[in-house]
């Protein structure tokens, strides 16, 4: 299944872990295995912990490792540093599945990366096993 986020700031995070629990949920699956993927180029799913402090960190990171300036890419549309911190984040999380729900652990949730919004992002979400 998949589902949309709006993301509202050009670099953000969200959670997205509920709706990614409600697919499991829906999925009837007990015992397997979670992918939750953003089909996009400028954006990326990580776990960790959620609040306002760790994302501002988060971000600050990024922008310490990717920062604007002369890419290559930026001649063509001018987000290579989108695209950057897409590639090293990765589109995607895996999550195992026991007793039919998400095994996170206490202060893990499944966060999207916005960095290039804003815009309307995909998720995709595919659960496997019995
Ligand atoms: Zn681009």
């Amino acid at each position: 299944m998949e589902f949309s986020v709006q993301t509202s700031r050009q670099r953000e995070l969200a959670d997205i872990t509920e709706q990614v629990a409600s697919a499991v949920a829906k999925s009837g699956v007990a015992e397997g295995i979670c992918l939750a993927y953003v089909p996009h180029a400028t954006a990326g799913i990580i776990i960790n912990e959620f609040e306002p402090n760790i994302e501002a960190d988060f971000l600050e990171l990024f922008g310490k490792l990717f920062p604007s300036g002369n890419w290559r890419h930026n001649k063509i549309d001018d987000n290579a540093e989108a695209h950057l911190k897409s590639g090293f984040v990765g589109p995607g999380a895996t999550v195992p599945v026991e007793g039919g729900r998400l095994l996170l652990g206490t202060w893990q949730r499944i966060i999207l990366c916005e960095f290039d919004g804003p815009r309307k992002r995909m998720v995709v979400v595919k659960v496997v096993g019995k």
